[in-house]
């Protein structure tokens, strides 16, 4: 007992556990304080209708809420290879439904009620990306552990990576004419070149711009509704951007959002981080897929003017696993990363000096016993 106390790896992961708890915490409740979906309606909006419906429920609206869970791969179980196709859903709350939601809650951390409580509403309410969830399903979603519960991160299936010899180069470009014009190009160009360094930093992997969109291995544009692959974009918020698990290496970028890289000149509501979103992203081009670990890059949602610019361990061990270590990466690099990032407010410095206070009482009656 006293070993495990005492092992630096052991204490730096129940430390990152607790951190990442507490911020779990601040988010959710800043969340609640800046509900901004009762002011600006958006494409998923309407599901605030359906709150507290449970089975046996028969609301207008339970159809495309169904549609929902279905294009995020939630009905994959039941309806299985049918992932892009529209099923004439009925509006009848059902058994299948009960699941569906019950799963979905288990998979988030939500109390699993089965029914279309507040947190479940806000949670599918959120804005999101456009990659499918149903390669968490499969899997044990939640830690049964504190040792267990850093390893959260998932891959696409079959677990594909950009196969070239190491270190690999891959070079990205914009698409000449799918732009958006109210931000300038080095606007956007600072922060693709930020998210995509970040990624290199950790592992053996270098992105290079060029100017060659035909050629380029990774090609990024903003598009509207129905652009040609199957997965049309839906308009303000809903969902963001989606992007290609490798070797594809399309990102795209839903070209309705209000798309920022600075909060200060941009009051929108409904503004969107376009670093943050380019982060998440190109974890998908590397192979990555979702993670139910609410602070890590690979969390599905995104809250409007939310910024998560920082890479988790769960990102980091993810992607490490698929491609090996940067020789310049260290694990003090990464504790110094986890650390700093949730001292970024007075509220967090509070939380976190409880949650050591906690871990020290904890350690004491440990070493009494
Ligand atoms: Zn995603
Ligand atoms: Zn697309």
């Amino acid at each position: 007992m006293l070993s495990f106390l005492i092992n630096p790896i052991s204490l730096y992961l129940i430390i990152s556990l607790l951190i990442t708890h507490s911020s779990s915490t601040m988010v959710q409740s800043h969340y609640h304080d800046h509900d901004h979906h009762h002011k600006h309606p958006h494409v998923w909006h309407k599901f605030n209708k359906l709150l507290n419906s449970k089975k046996g429920s028969r609301i207008q609206g339970i159809a495309e809420l169904k549609q929902y869970f279905h294009h995020f791969g939630y009905y994959h179980h039941i309806l299985p290879n049918n992932n892009h196709t529209k099923i004439p859903f009925t509006n009848k709350f059902d058994d299948h439904l009960e699941d569906v939601v019950t799963r979905y809650q288990q998979i988030f951390g939500l109390p699993k009620t089965g029914t279309l409580d507040e947190s479940t509403i806000s949670l599918v309410m959120s804005p999101r990306c456009g990659v499918p969830d149903h390669n968490i399903i499969n899997k044990n979603p939640r830690p049964t552990s504190l040792l267990h519960g850093v390893q959260h991160y998932l891959y696409f299936p079959g677990q594909p990576r950009w196969n070239r010899e190491i270190p690999i180069n891959l070079t990205y470009a914009f698409s000449p004419q799918d732009m958006i014009n109210y931000l300038s190009m080095p606007e956007i160009r600072g922060a693709f070149a930020r998210s995509f360094s970040k990624w290199a930093s950790i592992i053996p992997v270098n992105f290079l711009e060029t100017q060659d969109y035909d050629l380029a291995d990774i090609k990024i544009g903003f598009y509207s509704g129905d652009h040609g692959d199957g997965d049309p974009f839906d308009g303000v918020l809903g969902v963001l951007a989606h992007a290609f698990s490798p070797e594809n290496g399309r990102f795209h970028l839903d070209a309705a959002e209000t798309w920022t890289v600075d909060f200060k000149s941009e009051n929108s509501k409904v503004a969107i981080d376009l670093e943050s979103v380019a982060l998440h992203e190109i974890g998908h081009l590397l192979g990555l897929a979702h993670s139910t670990i609410e602070e890590s890059v690979m969390y599905p949602s995104l809250k409007p003017r939310e910024r998560k610019l920082k890479l988790r361990v769960d990102d980091i061990a993810g992607v490490q696993n698929l491609y090996g270590s940067n020789p310049n990466f260290t694990l003090g690099a990464l504790l110094e990363a986890e650390t700093s990032s949730s001292f970024h407010c007075i509220d967090h410095l509070r939380d976190t000096f409880h949650m050591l206070a906690s871990l020290a009482a904890f350690l004491v009656i440990c070493l009494c016993l």
